[in-house]
């Protein structure tokens, strides 16, 4: 696993926070997001459930303020994230993988996913710029992603909330055309 490839961590806590429902209420479902990640495993407790809520905020705060403009708050957010969080590279090889550096294998499981998550996203940040970070700008959606476009024109989480507003831009200029043409008396 490439450095910047542990900023996903990130993505993946925050976006269990939607609005409707939030997919980390208890110990359940934080085992299903850690599954994903078979270094990050290990008991977990009702503390370790407060920790990652917690961290999840803190994570959602940078792209925040990044998406605000607000660059510099951003990054001391997560330099202190980074500071909290310190990693302890070790190499590793387990299950049959090629050698690959796990950041840290001691602490709680959180602990070892903000250390994973705070180091990718800087990694992310200083390879590709701190502009890449965006929320979902579609009506009741607040995930979070990275632009990897050309242009940083991505303003959707995924392909569903892009076609959702897409339709509801397209409803609302028939709405305001039929307007319009009442206002005009139809001519
Ligand atoms: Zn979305």
């Amino acid at each position: 696993m490439d450095l910047a490839s542990y900023a996903d961590l990130v993505i993946e806590l925050v976006n269990t926070s939607e609005p409707a429902e939030d997919s980390l209420r208890d110990l359940d479902s934080l085992q299903r997001l850690l599954q994903i990640r078979p270094h990050l495993g290990g008991r977990v407790t009702r503390r370790d459930l407060d920790a990652m809520r917690e961290l999840r905020a803190e994570l959602r705060a940078i792209f925040v303020a990044a998406t605000r403009g607000d660059a510099e708050e951003a990054v001391e957010r997560l330099n202190s994230l980074l500071i909290q969080h310190p990693v302890h590279p070790q190499l590793s090889g387990h299950d049959g993988q090629c050698w690959h550096l796990h950041l840290t294998e001691s602490g709680s499981v959180p602990d070892r996913y903000a250390a994973g998550a705070a180091m990718g996203l800087a990694v992310k940040i200083s390879d590709q710029g701190i502009d890449r970070l965006g929320i979902c700008r579609a009506d009741g959606c607040s995930n979070v992603f990275f632009d990897t476009t050309t242009n940083r024109s991505r303003r959707y989480c995924s392909d569903r909330c892009a076609s959702r507003s897409n339709v509801a831009a397209y409803r609302a200029r028939i709405r305001e055309n039929a307007d319009t043409d009442i206002r005009d008396g139809g001519q």
